[in-house]
């Protein structure tokens, strides 16, 4: 399946129709049910700028939160309600449920045009199960759907992959451009394309990297993850996050690289501290070798050279993970010259999962990247290769 080459929500007839909008509002909420970070609902609203431009009614599906399967007083949809409704500077109406009799009766007392917001579709146990019957609820609400739940996209949920077997389906602007960019990165990149993996555990990332391998011209590694292929080469790693067991695969995907021609990248120095904590005393070894009793937690800064070196020549970066402890000060600077980097790069980039989106927050480089993943999971699953259950509900058709 291309990623890109699926229908578009421009090419949808919604002129007079009521448009279902699986949207993904899990906002951030603080201990008082206020939102924190409206990334999410603002990220939403080209697609129903559209749509009521069009002239289409749009009834907006999200959950929030992990209510799992109960109503949750603190998990309603109301001030996600109320800040669309600032932002989009329209009314939104609010409605109490997300499926049966009642919300179609409302649905036929609303104006045509008016913005509709169900209840969380979470509270539903069938949501997360991808209940059959609950996505016919759901699509016997609309005349068409639309899903712009890129975050939420690799879930078998009834409201994501549903309505698309019942009603004209299409992806929304949101949805598109996420597909947009990782088909620019991993079906069309321009060369060399390289990739920068980091984060803890490189359990989680095997996939990534044999997927990305067979695409990449360069692989940069970094972050708590490299300690396990630096042992695996036979350094010495002190007391640094490792995975024993994934020791034979990081020599495999080692080995595919040096099959391949791609160059790996590895850390050639560190900024090691005596224990897990911005306090710990620090040095910064001169090579690989990490002494007993101390951890890598950040690359040093002959690393941050070879590494910034690689990206600057690139013409397409994609970034997933951050090089160090980058949360604590002392350890901050390799993923901060990484972002830098990746932001200071003419070529394509795009900035995928939850922690290097942060990093990138965090160094004020954001404007300067031409992507920014707004679905940490999604995303990786995509630079895994995986088909996301949302999308392929879209492509089928
Ligand atoms: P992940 O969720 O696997 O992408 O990992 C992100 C986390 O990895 C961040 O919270 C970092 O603090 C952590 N991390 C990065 N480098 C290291 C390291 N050298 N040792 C321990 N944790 C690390």
């Amino acid at each position: 399946m291309k990623l890109d080459a699926i229908p578009s929500i421009t090419d949808l007839d919604v002129k007079g129709k009521r448009v279902l909008v699986r949207v993904d509002f899990n906002v951030p909420l603080d201990e008082h049910g206020a939102i924190t970070d409206d990334t999410r609902i603002r990220a939403a609203l080209p697609t129903l700028e559209l749509l009521l431009e069009r002239g289409a009614t749009p009834i907006l599906l999200s959950h929030l939160g992990r209510p799992k399967g109960e109503v949750v007083d603190k998990l309603r949809l109301d001030p996600v309600g109320t800040r669309l409704e600032e932002l989009i500077g329209k009314p939104v109406r609010k409605l109490y449920e997300s499926r049966g009799e009642r919300v179609a009766n409302e649905l036929d007392q609303v104006d045509p045009g008016t913005i509709v917001l169900l209840e969380n579709v979470r509270f539903h146990p069938g949501e997360t199960k991808g209940d059959p019957e609950l996505a016919a609820d759901f699509a016997a609400l609309g005349d068409a759907f639309v899903n712009d739940a890129f975050g939420t996209s690799h879930r078998d949920h009834a409201s994501v992959c549903g309505p698309a077997r019942f009603l004209p389906a299409a992806a929304g602007l949101l949805l598109q451009r996420e597909l947009d960019a990782f088909a620019r990165v991993l079906d069309r990149p321009d060369k060399p394309l390289v990739a920068i993996l980091g984060g803890a555990k490189v359990s989680d990332k095997l996939t990534v990297i044999d997927h990305l391998l067979d695409r990449v011209q360069a692989l940069i590694v970094g972050g708590g993850m490299a300690y396990t292929f630096l042992k695996e080469m036979g350094h010495t790693i002190g007391t640094s996050l490792v995975q024993d067991d994934q020791l034979a695969s990081v020599e495999a995907s080692m080995r595919k690289a040096e099959e391949l021609g791609v160059e790996l990248h590895l850390p050639l120095d560190h900024v090691i501290a005596d224990a897990f904590s911005a306090t710990a005393n620090t040095q910064v070894t001169d090579g690989p070798d990490i002494p007993d009793g101390w951890m890598g937690l950040d690359i040093g800064p002959k690393t941050i050279r070879r590494f910034c070196g690689a990206v600057a020549g690139a013409r397409t970066v994609v970034w997933n993970g951050p090089m160090g402890v980058f949360e604590m000060e002392p350890f901050q600077a390799g993923t901060k010259a990484v972002a830098e980097a990746v932001a200071a790069c003419p070529g394509y980039t795009v900035v995928g999962g939850g922690d290097s989106v942060a990093a990138a927050e965090r160094f004020g480089v954001t404007d300067r990247i031409d992507h920014i993943s707004t679905g940490g999971g999604a995303s990786l699953e995509l630079l895994e290769g995986r088909e996301l259950p949302g999308i392929v509900a879209l492509a089928k058709r």
